[in-house]
């Protein structure tokens, strides 16, 4: 296996790339080995000041670019995201630890996420309604809503920001991005590619820093006028706080919990090979796993012998190895947390049907680990994993899956498999999640819209709905 080189990290301001310099940085860490692959600046509060004056500025020429332009660049970007995939995937593998083949994927996704909304930038039309006064034009439009604010985290380097930064740009605001720590260089690459593209000056910036300290100088800040937000739900609360006191809208994509429904008469082969697989991917970091399987009981045992069997076929390794399936967890926070999760699960008498604990070699691996018995008192039928433990647990009826697939204040992604077209639709009106798949565990589309419901959050990304928030209403009645 060669060791890539991996980029010098820096902020993106004001059209700049600017090194550490004085500045203090952070170290970015291999989770695959735990080596030093760089260090990221972080921005003072006076890059942050010449950030937000820029992003003002560059507002002004962006919102009156015209759209064809827009549209122009950002599928130049989405065209150099396509030709440097190997480059940004490789990146993303070495900071993020996700295998390789996942990252090649998720780097051409977010480039469709560029290409969408180059159209849609196309499409930003008003309406003329009539007047009940005679002689009086009124008129609709709906403008770019200002510059925006957007956090992302580093589970997704190149989906989390392409998502936003594709809607915000098409809509014509300037954007400061601040994605994860963990895993910088995947945004700035992302950044290259729209900034070799020809995107103007200061339209989009980038910065690094104390997480708490951006985002209460930013969101503060009366040039921004939109906030957008991807991460757990207490920063996410917090934020909203944050939005709530400058009166700024904010977009919401914070955690989940999903519950996977497996109906008596479904394909079982499906359900646990393809449920093994979903919960698995990412080692399991991603918003929109399946973490609760409820198997209704007539077919419960061989579900549970399918996914356990499934689980540990899983190749577990360095992302850069071409046959790793599940690579490490992307830092020690997390490694503690599924060894804690596990342990309170265990303690209260739930069982463990497969790995169960961290793996003994370097870097932050766990392995893929099943529960059954779990009690509802264990904190893991309460909070996001947000890793690689699965839950298994039987139902009864059709109403008892709901109520627990129900339970949580989470409400993002969810599932149900069944061949009974009854069912199938009872669980797509019955299931509070803002995505849902039946008979199948792909979900996300770019022309779908991603967004959750209760604590998971609010606003959809992507699909003809992911520009509505970058853009506000503006009517101009003419007698
Ligand atoms: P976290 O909420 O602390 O961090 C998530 C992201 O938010 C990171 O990029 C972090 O830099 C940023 N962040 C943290 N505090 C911030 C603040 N005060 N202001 C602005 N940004 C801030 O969580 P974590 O420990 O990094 O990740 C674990 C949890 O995050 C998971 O349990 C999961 O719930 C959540 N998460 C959700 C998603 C998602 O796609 N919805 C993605 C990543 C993480």
């Amino acid at each position: 296996m060669r060791t890539p080189h991996y980029e010098q990290l820096s902020l993106f301001i004001d059209g700049a790339w600017l090194d550490a310099g004085n500045r203090d940085t952070a170290p970015v860490i291999n989770p695959a080995n735990g080596a030093i692959l760089g260090r990221v600046p972080l921005a003072t509060a006076a890059d942050l000041d010449l950030a937000l004056t820029t992003a003002r500025t560059a507002f002004d020429t962006w919102r009156h670019t015209v759209p064809a332009e827009r549209s122009r660049i950002l599928r130049q970007g989405a065209t150099l995201m396509r030709e440097r995939t190997e480059h940004i995937a490789t990146l993303m593998t070495l900071e993020e630890g996700k295998p390789l083949a996942e990252s090649r994927d998720e780097v051409l996704r977010a480039a469709e996420y560029f290409e969408w909304f180059a159209e849609e930038a196309r499409r930003i039309d008003g309406r003329v309604v009539p007047s009940n006064r005679p002689g009086v034009q009124q008129l609709v439009k709906r403008q770019a809503i200002g510059p925006v604010a957007a956090f992302t985290p580093w589970n997704f380097p190149a989906i989390t920001p392409a998502r936003k930064l594709s809607a915000a740009l098409a809509a014509g605001c300037s954007v400061i991005l601040k994605p994860g720590e963990e895993s910088p260089a995947t945004a700035l690459a992302l950044a290259r590619c729209l900034d070799d593209a020809g995107l103007p000056k200061g339209v989009l910036q980038v910065v690094f820093g104390v997480p708490d300290m951006v985002s209460a100088r930013l969101i503060a800040s009366p040039v921004i006028r939109k906030v957008a937000f991807t991460g757990s739900v207490p920063v996410g609360r917090l934020l909203s706080e944050r939005a709530a006191a400058g009166v700024k809208p904010i977009t919401l994509e914070l955690g989940g919990h999903g519950p996977v429904l497996v109906f008596d008469d479904a394909d079982i082969e499906a359900a646990a090979v393809g449920g093994a697989a979903n919960r698995f991917r990412g080692t399991g970091q991603i918003c929109i796993s399946s973490t609760r399987f409820l198997v209704q009981r007539g077919v419960y045992d061989q579900f549970v012998e399918r996914f356990v069997a499934a689980t540990g076929a899983l190749v577990i390794g360095d992302g850069m190895a071409s046959q790793t399936q599940v690579g490490p967890l992307a830092n020690p926070r997390q490694l503690a947390k599924m060894e804690a999760l596990v342990a309170d699960a265990v303690e209260q008498g739930a069982t463990v049907l497969a790995g169960g604990k961290r793996i003994d070699r370097p870097g932050y691996f766990f392995e893929p680990t099943v529960l059954a018995n779990v009690p509802m008192t264990a904190r893991i039928m309460h909070e996001e994993p947000f890793g690689p433990i699965a839950v298994l647990l039987p139902f009864d009826t059709l109403a008892d899956g709901l109520a627990e697939a129900n339970r949580l204040p989470y409400a993002l992604s969810a599932y149900a498999f069944t061949t009974d077209a009854r069912t199938a639709l009872d669980v797509g009106d019955g299931l509070e999640a803002g995505m849902i798949g039946i008979n199948q565990y792909r979900i996300v589309a770019t022309e779908l819209p991603f967004g959750g419901m209760k604590e998971s959050g609010h606003g959809s990304e992507g699909g003809a709905e992911g520009i509505s928030h970058y853009l506000t209403n503006k009517f101009i009645s003419q007698a």
